[in-house]
């Protein structure tokens, strides 16, 4: 039984559900955050994360910084490029308007390379556009929250490497991380930034990123300073290293209630293996989707290979809106979230299946979901 107060379960793709010992964690007692007992506990949280993101490599350096995932784009837009650098933007949805817009808002010059709502940028699309220009950036975001569109990250990472050996590959992973595998040394990854509140469950409030030796490489060999002081890492990176390496040391004062939740989850994720966690995330969406599919209704992500795992958008019928759906699925007890896609946000609706509502069976979040999803619509009148 779970000691939170009954409520509605929060099936968005973020923030999702925490697991009572991830709340727990956070109601700590006050302690000083240069103080040893602190610093242990972040640079476990450090060292965790190398093993959440498959990284063995030493020179790969993890940082957690309060802020939200926004403040990952931040970072690298910050850090990794310079005034006029050319960055390319795969585009998948409205998250790459957003990494873009960040890139430009540091002098950075982005170009988009788009697909259909529902679908994503194709490999040679892709390397076509690498042997135009010189880019030094290459972004891809590995799940679209505004569409469940999945990216193929692996193959798009050695395509980079082959035509554009000096771009840097970073993966948007703020909804994937945690739900979808991803394996930062053996595919080549440059950077891969995330946030507490969606695949890693744990409250809002930090930005998780991962860079590799390249990475920080290039950030040293800047001509100009970082454009950014908080997200400077200039500042951070020795903060980072220190924490590791159980030495305490300041720039700006960490949550440390958030820094222990967040060690209770990647405790929780990394006591078991985690093809075993990616594999009941793509049990539980299969299951989710053949539920959408037997209804007669059709996702955004059309192609099997292009949907996520850890959510799905819904198109709703003709002439239902998500107003009309969404206040009578959590009389059933789930809260679904609405459509984000600009052009087509009014079709449809999202629903977040990541975390402990898949790996705690128990819960029984995802069976009420698609039970409440049936009547919710037969509700509205509509039977397919
Ligand atoms: C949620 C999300 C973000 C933004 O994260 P915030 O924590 O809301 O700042 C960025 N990218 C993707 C893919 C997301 O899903």
């Amino acid at each position: 039984m779970s000691s939170q107060p009954e409520h509605p379960a929060l099936l968005i793709p973020g923030p999702i559900e925490f697991d009572d010992a991830v709340l727990q964690s956070m109601s700590h007692y006050s302690e000083s955050h240069v103080g040893a007992p602190f610093v242990k506990a972040f640079g476990e949280t450090l060292s965790m994360l190398r093993q959440l993101f498959q990284t063995t490599n030493p020179t790969s350096q993890p940082f957690v910084i309060s802020g939200s995932g926004t403040l990952g784009w931040d970072q690298v837009a910050a850090n990794l490029s310079e005034p006029g650098d050319e960055v390319l933007v795969l585009h998948t949805g409205y998250f790459a308007d957003s990494f873009a817009d960040c890139f430009e808002t540091y002098g950075a010059k982005a170009t988009q390379l788009r697909a259909p709502i529902g679908d994503r940028p194709q490999l040679d699309e892709v390397e076509k556009a690498l042997t135009e220009k010189e880019y030094k950036i290459l972004t891809v975001t590995h799940v679209d929250t505004s569409t469940g569109v999945l990216s193929e990250i692996q193959a798009l990472s050695e395509l980079v490497h082959r035509v554009s050996p000096n771009t840097l590959v970073v993966v948007d992973g703020v909804c994937s991380v945690g739900s979808e595998e991803i394996r930062f040394d053996d595919w080549g990854l440059d950077v891969v930034l995330t946030a507490s509140q969606k695949g890693i469950g744990v409250p809002a409030g930090l930005s998780i990123l991962m860079a590799s030796g390249r990475a920080i490489e290039r950030f040293k060999a800047r001509k100009t300073r970082p454009t950014s002081y908080f997200a400077s890492w200039k500042n951070w990176l020795p903060i980072m290293q220190n924490y590791e390496a159980k030495k305490p040391s300041y720039f700006a004062t960490p949550s440390p209630q958030l820094i222990h939740a967040l060690h209770t989850s990647l405790t929780q994720i990394l006591s078991k293996p985690l093809d075993e966690r990616f594999a009941a995330h793509r049990a539980a969406s299969q299951k989710i989707k053949k539920a959408v599919a037997d209804l007669g209704l059709k996702q955004l992500a059309m192609k099997p290979e292009n949907q996520a795992n850890g959510m799905t958008a819904i198109y709703l019928p003709d002439g239902i809106t998500p107003p009309e759906v969404l206040p009578n699925l959590l009389k059933k007890g789930v809260v679904f979230a609405g459509g984000l896609h600009k052009e087509i946000a009014t079709k449809y609706i999202r629903f977040g299946h990541m975390g402990v509502s898949v790996v705690d069976p128990n819960r029984g979040d995802i069976e009420k979901a698609i039970d409440a999803l049936k009547n919710g619509l037969g509700e509205v009148g509509y039977n397919p």
